[in-house]
C-alpha cells in the first residue's frame, strides 16, 4: 500500500535527517505541525439549501518567519493532505531561503459544481473561520489548486471589512488592482521554466531538440508549457482532468491557449488540431520525451507506472507528484527528478515579493520581479545541484538537506520556549 501523503512527507524528512545527522530532539520537533485547525464552513447554496463544508489550515512551522502557503479547493482535500502540503511549504521556503515558515489550507468541496456566488460565500466564511490564526506577520495565504487571484481578492476584502481598514499584506496572489504583484500569476510556471533550462544546460541538451510533456494545464502547466515553447522546446503532449493531446511534431501551444481561454472552466476538453491525437493522462506520463512536467496533483508517478516513464528528467510542477517508491525506481533508471520544493518554488518567491511590496506600499516593475526571481532560483538550483553531486544523492535529498538544515539551525538558535 502507498503511504498517506503526510507519511510520505515524513519519510522525505527522515531521509534528510539521516544525511545531515540531525539532532534527534530537533528532528522530533520537525516531525509535527505546530498547529492544525479544522473548521466547519456552512454555505447557503443558490437553491436555498445549506451545505456544510470542512476546511483546514495547518501551520507547519513558523521558526524562520511567518507561516506561508496556499489554499486549495478540491473534493479530495483531507487534513492529512493539508499537513503534508504545509510541511512541503516549510522546506520550499527554506530551500530558496526566503524568510517564511510553512502552512497550507484547504476546503473539501467541488468548485467545478459551484457557482461563483457560492464560491464567494464559501471563501468569505472560511476566511472568517481561520482569521484567529492568520495575519500579515503570522500566516499569509495564497492561491493553490482551484483558487485564484479572484479568491484572494475576496479574502483580502473580508479581512479588511473586519479590521475596518484596507489590509494588503494578509494574502498574496491578489489581483494587481488590489495590491497584487506583477508576474505573480505566471511565477510558478516561470520558475518551472527557469529550472528546466538550468537542468538541460547541465545535461548539455539543446533546447531545439528537447521534447516536453506537461500534465495539468492550469496556472502552472500552461505557463510552463508556453514559456518552454517560446524558449525553443517542442511541447508534444499536454493534459488536464479531461484528458490529453499528443502531437509528435509539437503541439500548437498558442492555439491551445486561445482555446482554453474561452473553454468551459478553461479545460482542454474538445480541443482539436491537425496531427494531434487524444490521449489519456496515464499515456501522457509515459510519452517518449526528454522532459516530463507533472503539474497537476499528488501521487501521479507511483510504483505502478514508474518503470514505464521514458523522460530523462522530471520537473515537479505539482506538489508531491512522485511517491518515494517511484522515485527509487526512477533514480535506478538514471532519471533526474527536480523536486517540487525547488521546481515549483517560483510562486512563493514572487508571493514574498508581493508581501514586501504591500508592506512598503511601493510596487516594482515586471523586470525587477522576473530578474529577482531568476536570481533566487538559479542560485538555489546551483546549490542543490552541487550538493547532490558532492554527496552523491538525489536532487530531492540534497534539497531537503539544505532546507531541513536551515530550519534546524533556526530551531537551535531560538531555543525551546520556555
Ligand atoms: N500554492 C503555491 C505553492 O504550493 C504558492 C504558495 C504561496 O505563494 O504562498 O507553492
Amino acid at each position: 500500500m502507498e503511504d498517506s501523503l503526510f507519511q510520505m512527507a515524513l519519510k522525505q524528512l527522515d531521509d534528510a535527517a539521516k544525511h545531515i545527522k540531525l539532532d534527534p530532539h530537533i528532528h522530533a520537533i520537525l516531525r509535527q505541525p505546530e498547529r492544525e485547525l479544522t473548521v466547519a464552513v456552512p454555505v447557503v447554496m443558490d437553491d436555498g439549501h445549506v451545505e456544510v463544508f470542512t476546511g483546514h489550515r495547518v501551520q507547519y512551522s513558523s521558526v524562520r518567519g511567518p507561516c506561508k502557503g496556499g489554499i486549495r479547493y478540491h473534493p479530495d482535500v483531507t487534513l492529512d493532505e493539508v499537513k503534508a502540503l504545509a510541511a512541503w511549504m516549510t522546506w520550499k521556503c527554506a530551500v530558496v531561503n526566503i524568510p517564511y515558515g510553512g502552512a497550507k489550507g484547504g476546503v473539501r468541496c467541488d468548485p467545478m459544481k459551484m457557482s461563483e456566488e457560492e464560491l464567494q460565500r464559501l471563501t468569505r466564511r472560511y476566511t472568517v473561520m481561520i482569521m484567529p490564526i492568520i495575519g500579515s506577520r503570522k500566516d499569509i495565504p495564497a492561491p493553490d489548486v482551484n483558487t485564484s487571484a479572484k479568491t484572494m481578492g475576496w479574502i483580502m476584502d473580508t479581512v479588511s471589512m473586519f479590521e475596518g481598514r484596507t489590509v494588503l499584506d494578509i494574502v498574496t496572489g491578489k489581483p494587481i488592482e488590489l495590491g497584487g504583484s506583477l508576474g505573480r500569476r505566471e511565477a510558478t510556471g516561470r520558475g518551472v521554466m527557469i529550472v528546466t533550462l538550468e537542468v538541460l544546460k547541465k545535461m548539455g541538451q539543446a533546447l531545439r531538440e528537447t521534447r516536453v510533456a506537461v500534465q495539468g494545464y492550469g496556472n502552472v502547466g500552461s505557463v510552463a508549457a508556453t514559456l518552454l515553447n517560446e524558449a525553443g522546446c517542442k511541447v508534444i503532449g499536454v493534459s488536464d482532468v479531461t484528458g490529453g493531446y499528443f502531437n509528435p511534431m509539437g503541439l500548437d501551444i498558442k492555439r491551445i491557449n486561445e482555446y482554453v481561454s474561452c473553454s468551459k472552466n478553461h479545460l482542454l476538453e474538445g480541443y482539436s488540431e491537425e496531427g494531434a491525437e487524444a490521449i489519456s493522462n496515464e499515456e501522457l506520463l509515459e510519452l517518449d520525451v526528454d522532459v516530463l512536467i507533472p503539474a497537476a496533483l499528488e501521487n501521479q508517478i507511483t510504483e505502478e507506472n514508474a518503470d514505464r516513464i521514458k523522460a530523462k528528467v522530471i520537473i515537479e510542477g505539482a506538489n508531491g507528484p512522485t511517491t518515494p517508491q517511484a522515485e527509487r525506481i526512477l533514480t535506478e533508471k538514471g532519471i533526474i527528478v527536480v523536486p517540487d520544493i525547488l521546481a515549483n518554488s517560483g510562486g512563493v518567491v514572487v508571493s514574498y515579493f508581493e508581501w514586501v511590496q504591500d508592506i512598503q506600499v511601493f510596487f516594482w516593475d515586471l523586470d525587477q520581479i522576473n530578474q529577482n526571481l531568476k536570481r533566487i532560483l538559479v542560485n538555489s538550483f546551483e546549490e542543490v545541484w552541487s550538493l547532490a553531486k558532492k554527496e552523491k544523492v538525489t536532487m530531492r535529498t540534497a534539497s531537503y538537506m539544505l532546507a531541513v538544515n536551515r530550519v534546524a539551525i533556526a530551531v537551535r538558535e531560538r531555543g525551546i520556549f520556555p
